[in-house]
């Protein structure tokens, strides 16, 4: 991972501190939280999805679709840089994981099987995000 100025540096007993433990659980130990569980995979309102450890923006309810995958599914970050990638072989295939450019959080992963044009799922934990709604 490269250091960006900007960047939050907790060490993982800090961020115990201060996350609940199911959040912690997915961004800092890179857990899954179980399909249809989260608040957010049938949520429809207008607005932004925030990191939920750091606040940075990362995802517009305009991306967000219905991907019957049980997790908030989105075509794109909201603007770019706000994520980064890394490979993960947890599973023993490779798959592409999504984390937050800001403090390093684990957010789910990517797949190729979204819609056209973009042709991207970005599949996210609920427990990741923080959604803030648009202001009327
Ligand atoms: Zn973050």
């Amino acid at each position: 991972m490269s250091d960006s100025p900007n960047k939050m540096n907790l060490d993982e007993s800090e961020w115990r501190k201060k996350l609940p433990n199911d959040v912690f659980a997915v961004c800092r130990m890179k857990g899954t939280e179980r399909a249809f569980s989260g608040k957010y995979h049938d949520h429809h309102e207008k607005g932004i999805y925030t990191c939920a450890a750091c606040g940075q923006d990362l995802f517009s309810s305009l991306d967000k679709y219905d991907s019957g995958c049980g997790w908030p599914s989105f075509t794109k970050p909201a603007q770019k840089g706000q994520v980064t990638y890394a490979e993960d072989d947890t599973l023993g295939y490779i798959r592409i994981e999504v984390l937050c450019s800001k403090c390093g959080s684990h957010l789910g992963h990517v797949f190729d099987d979204g819609p056209k044009p973009l042709g991207k799922r970005y599949c996210i934990n609920s427990l990741a995000l923080n959604f803030s709604p648009e202001k009327k």
